[in-house]
């Protein structure tokens, strides 16, 4: 029995995590579940799962109480599924303390994909991706020399992949909300319609396999079937497929390096899924998503900066102060002022996301 803890637990994520844990209950002990807002939830996952501790983040102490969450000796799992930058001191406490941490909270590794690694190096951890396209690309090179000369990664194109500029500046939240292959938390479907998210996952890529931002390419691929390609040295590309569904890559990053059987995961068919078809990301469309990667590849203090601008114009566009075309142009305001230092250390990287949080809030006005 492997003792687990899932931050986030009240959440889109969270709740597939403890989906999946329930159908092989002989494997897993629920240790420690945490929520941000949702009391009731969190308390209906408390009483099913009786867990030792369970932490909501809306009350007192519980920075310090998710701390001890993730480094309890008697969690071996951390399955981070909190969203945005409060999940970054989570990861590294997790990594530190030389824990196996599934990693959903992607924002974990945009804002600092360096400290990250030092943790993880530091503690001896072991991190595991749950983004479905970074699931994989690690299923594509486990068992073949782990050494990736190209990664192509997958993106929907989300709800506005075909509309006009125009139309995409000016649509309402619960257009950027009708994603067309996935169900999520608000954020993540925000940033798969500005493609904000994608930019994500090339920086998620780039620390997590190593390879160079000039060698992770983005396609567009509407059916969500194929999630990413791996090209090896010799030009060999693999590829893993599946229909659109988050408990795979969950359920993959709990049983590596086995394999499970799951009654649960959609079992897959080629005639259902047909036709594949791929295109290029319409850069001058998707603005978001070019600001992103540029501000991956200026590295530093730039991706918190990025992270924290997009969380700010997010959370305005949701509350309809902000219109959509404004998310991107201010990502873009905020990082044309923002002069990148080193990633020193998490008060550096706190800081720069502090910074980007008051720009962004200035910008918007
Ligand atoms: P969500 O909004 O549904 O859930 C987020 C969880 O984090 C909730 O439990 C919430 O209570 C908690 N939380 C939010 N703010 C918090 C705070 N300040 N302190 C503590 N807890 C807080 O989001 P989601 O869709 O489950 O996404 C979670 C993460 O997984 C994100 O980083 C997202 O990018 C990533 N991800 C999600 C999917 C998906 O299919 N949903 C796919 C790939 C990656
Ligand atoms: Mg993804």
């Amino acid at each position: 029995m492997r003792g687990i803890a899932v931050l986030g637990s009240t959440g889109s994520i969270g709740c597939s995590t403890l989906d999946v844990i329930r159908r092989h209950p002989d494997r897993f002990r629920v240790v420690a579940l945490t929520g941000g807002t949702n009391r009731a939830r969190l308390e209906a996952q408390a009483s099913e799962w009786r867990p030792a501790l369970s932490v909501l983040a809306a009350d007192p102490d519980s920075d310090r109480r998710l701390i001890e969450v993730a480094t309890r000796p008697d969690v071996d799992v951390v399955v981070n599924a909190m969203v945005g930058f409060a999940g970054l001191e989570a990861t590294l406490a997790a990594l530190a303390a030389g824990k196996r941490v599934a990693l959903a909270n992607k924002e974990s590794l945009v804002v600092a994909g360096e400290l990250v690694e030092r943790a993880r190096v530091a503690g001896g951890g072991e991190l595991v991706p749950i983004d479905s396209e970074h699931s994989a690309v690690w299923q594509c090179l486990v068992g073949h020399g782990g050494r990736a000369s190209r990664l192509i990664l997958t993106a929907s194109g989300g709800p506005f992949r075909q509309w006009s500029a125009d139309r995409v500046a000016n649509a309402t939240v619960a257009e950027a909300l009708n994603h067309p292959t996935w169900r999520m938390g608000n954020k993540i479907t925000v940033d798969s319609a500005s493609l904000a998210n994608k930019a994500m996952e090339v920086i998620e890529g780039h620390f997590l396999f190593g390879v160079p931002y000039q060698a992770i390419e983005v396609v567009v691929h509407p059916q969500s079937i194929v999630h990413a390609f791996v090209e090896f040295p010799d030009g060999s590309v693999l590829a893993q497929l599946g229909f659109p569904s988050m408990e795979l890559p969950i359920l993959y990053s709990l049983s590596y390096p086995e394999r499970w059987t799951d009654p649960g995961v959609r079992r897959f068919d080629p005639v259902a899924a047909s036709a594949l078809t791929f295109e290029p990301v319409r850069v001058d469309v998707f603005r978001a998503f070019s600001a992103g990667v540029a501000a991956g590849v200026a590295g530093g203090t730039a991706p918190a900066v990025f992270n924290a601008a997009n969380e700010v114009a997010v959370a305005r566009f949701l509350e309809g102060r902000l219109p959509f075309g404004r998310i991107a142009a201010t990502i873009e305001t905020v990082l044309e002022r923002h002069r990148p230092g080193p990633q020193e250390s998490l008060a550096v990287v706190q800081a720069a996301d502090r910074w980007g949080r008051a720009e962004a809030e200035a910008v918007i006005g």
